[in-house]
């Protein structure tokens, strides 16, 4: 646990969050400013700045990540239409929160990518 860390304090409960799926590796909330009808955050439990932080040891760690990502879209009943996951690494990507997370998106047609 980062004590600085925004999505830390969301796992120990000390922000507040609206839960949609939790396991014993990884945790998915709505996002505070959802850019789509769904939008749901999928982090892991422990503290993961950057997704270069993960070694071949916590590799499994990635796979549950996305299995949850497809979990949380089948539960909010994207999945038949489709949905976006997205990871912002770094500046050039808008990251604004140093805590590994995958967005899910869905409820609306996205444009194509850039
Ligand atoms: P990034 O740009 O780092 O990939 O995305 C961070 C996301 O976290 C943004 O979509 C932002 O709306 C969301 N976010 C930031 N602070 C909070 C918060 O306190 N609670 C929730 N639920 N989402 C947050
Ligand atoms: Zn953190």
């Amino acid at each position: 646990m980062d004590p600085n860390c925004i999505f830390c304090s969301i796992l120990t409960g000390d922000l507040p969050s609206a839960e949609v799926y939790g396991d014993d590796l990884a945790y998915a909330f709505a996002d505070i400013s959802p850019v789509t009808p769904t939008h749901v955050l999928v982090i892991p439990r422990e503290h993961v700045a950057a997704i270069e932080d993960i070694d071949q040891d916590r590799e499994p760690l990635l796979g549950h990540l996305l299995r949850v990502a497809a979990i949380v879209a089948q539960q909010s009943g994207i999945s038949r239409d489709g949905y976006r996951l997205v990871i912002n690494q770094g500046a050039n990507a808008g990251q604004m929160v140093d805590h590994l997370h995958l967005h899910v998106l869905g409820g609306a047609v996205m444009g194509r990518m850039g």
